[in-house]
């Protein structure tokens, strides 16, 4: 059985939430909005790859995207 992983980046708009609009997460204002891009790790043809296709990127506090990350222990089991 094969587990889906993901990985994460952030990185720094520069701008605040009145420019880009409250945390998408607690919806509060943040002076710093970052931005969090997931990749989910396939397998195709014996290659490994990373995806953006059903993953889900937030604007928000960098806290609140940190919590938001899937954890490898909760990974959901993967079906080929
Ligand atoms: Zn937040």
């Amino acid at each position: 059985m094969a587990y889906i992983e993901y990985r994460y980046r952030i990185t720094s708009t520069g701008k605040s939430s009145a420019q880009l609009g409250p945390c998408e997460i607690c919806g509060k204002y943040t002076s710093e909005v970052f931005y969090q891009v997931e990749e989910r790790k396939y397998l195709y043809n014996g290659k490994t790859g990373w995806t953006q296709k059903n993953c889900r990127d937030y604007f928000g506090h960098k806290e609140c995207l940190i919590e938001k990350r899937r954890l490898r222990a909760n990974a959901i089991p993967e079906h080929a």
